[in-house]
């Protein structure tokens, strides 16, 4: 028995023989791969949108549960810190934070749930970018040695990008496809999908982050600076021999999960000591396209991408 916030949680743990798809759906094979940008505007951008012929859903909406409650839960922390220490109100005041946490984290989880369910049901290979949380999410206020710039921002930042928990989601991602039959593919994390032109691979070297739409100067494409980024992904990323379908262990994932409890799962592949993303420097070995070089080899999923 668990407690969270306001409830207590039960988990049961059994052992269940499944069979696991070992490939894709005729329906998932007609769609093909997807690319997910995870980012702070979006909970994700896609590479193609979620239900064929509808351009909206190219755009994951991040529900942004936490700024929603932040108000609440600013005042009820207010209160909180008005009551005076070891009496009954303090302690009724603390259950109230507590709990207005708890119903944000399981609001949070559940749109989660969904949406990788739904990336993973409907496309044969779901590809994201290696893109490490700790390390982008580091302390806006840096150390002494290296004082953060832009502190303000940076901590806003975070908390945006913790709001949209990119990590759940690519760990549900890694899951899921195991279970549905689907493939997880993943792009390098030197590969820099924000700046490559997807259509032409013309590379702007000047792209910041404020930048929120990508224009091209070789091919003249404009686009969401999301999209193509989206659409870099699902044309490069590399299928994961270690996460093919059915390699997964029954059991391994969400039938260990009581309602809405969060429970530390065994990590499928390590990813806790990876670097931080850096798009302007890459390490020896890794060969990202040539500044302003067109890519070497036609990209097969571009007609695709670009009937949207
Ligand atoms: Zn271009």
């Amino acid at each position: 028995m668990a407690r969270a916030g306001h409830r207590w949680y039960a988990s049961v743990l059994c052992k269940v023989t499944t069979e696991l798809p070992d490939k894709p759906t005729g329906r998932q094979h007609a769609r093909g791969t997807v690319g997910i940008d995870a980012g702070v505007k979006y909970l994700a951008a896609l590479s193609q949108p979620l239900t064929p012929d509808d351009p909206t859903t190219l755009f994951l909406i991040n529900p942004r549960h936490i700024r929603r409650a932040e108000k609440r839960l600013a005042k009820v922390q207010r209160a909180l810190s008005r009551t005076q220490k070891g009496s009954a109100r303090r302690t009724k005041a603390h259950r109230r934070v507590a709990r207005l946490h708890h119903e944000v984290a399981e609001r949070r989880d559940t749109t989660l749930h969904t949406i990788t369910k739904q990336l993973t049901t409907r496309f044969a290979t779901v590809a994201i970018e290696g893109l490490n949380v700790a390390g982008m999410t580091g302390s806006a206020r840096g150390t002494t040695a290296a004082p953060g710039k832009h502190v303000r921002q940076k901590a806003g930042l975070n908390r945006s990008i913790l709001d949209a928990a990119p990590g759940e989601l690519r760990r549900q991602l890694t899951c899921k496809a195991s279970w549905y039959g689907s493939q997880l593919a993943v792009l390098d994390r030197w590969w820099p999908s924000s700046k490559t032109c997807s259509t032409c691979g013309w590379q702007n070297p000047r792209l910041t982050l404020a930048v929120r739409t990508f224009h091209c100067d070789a091919c003249g494409l404009w686009i969401d600076r999301d999209t193509n980024a989206a659409r870099n992904i699902a044309a490069n990323a590399v299928l994961s021999g270690t996460q093919r379908a059915g390699t997964v262990a029954p059991g391994s994932g969400e039938t260990q999960k009581a309602r809405g409890v969060p429970v530390r799962l065994p990590a499928l592949r390590g990813r806790k000591h990876e670097t931080k993303k850096r798009e302007d420097t890459a390490p020896p070995g890794t060969v990202p396209p040539r500044r302003s070089d067109p890519p070497t080899s036609p990209n097969p999923r571009q007609e695709q991408a670009n009937l949207f």
